[in-house]
């Protein structure tokens, strides 16, 4: 058995509400409320960027259908689509998933958060730098060494270990 409880949760089955050989929904084991469903690779990843794009568009769409599929089966209002990426973030298992949560009106689950006040200043520098990092790939692409481009992809690999619960 693995030691990964979303691995464990696939292997047992049981709470398995669909599965290909990319993608599984499963019902949570520690649910938010009744019908909770986290989708995921099947493969272990721990964050969103070790899963290649095309895993993460088809999560996209099952966490859809997922979400669709409560609405026509429950008595909902409203689903929340979250994803916690990174202990920072929340994310307690090492195995990247979505969680898609049945909501009703007053059902007291409390995942709002305040608006935070921030400078002119601090909201540019905070676009300047976004932009510039998109503007970056392009410039690594242009590096004509293969090996340099993995390289710089390895370093970006390791910060992001840091993040990984
Ligand atoms: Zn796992």
């Amino acid at each position: 058995m693995s030691e990964c409880e979303h691995c464990k949760l696939m292997e047992d089955k049981s709470m398995i509400i669909f599965e290909d050989e990319d993608v599984v929904a499963v019902l949570s084991d520690k649910p938010a409320s009744l019908g909770h469903i986290l989708v995921m690779p099947r493969q272990h990843f721990a964050i969103m960027e070790q899963v290649p794009d095309s895993v993460i568009e088809k999560i996209g769409i099952i966490s859809n259908r997922a979400s669709t599929l409560l609405f026509e089966t429950m008595r909902l209002t409203g689903t929340n689509i979250i994803i916690n990426n990174g202990t920072a973030a929340g994310q307690l298992a090492p195995h990247f998933s979505v969680n898609v949560i049945p909501r009703t009106e007053n059902d007291g689950l409390k995942l709002s958060w305040e608006s935070k006040k921030f400078t002119d200043e601090q909201l540019s520098l905070a676009e300047s730098q976004l932009l510039a990092e998109l503007k970056e790939p392009e410039a690594k692409a242009e590096v004509k060494s293969e090996a340099k481009v993995l390289d710089s992809k390895d370093d970006y690999m390791i910060k992001q270990l840091k993040r990984i619960p």
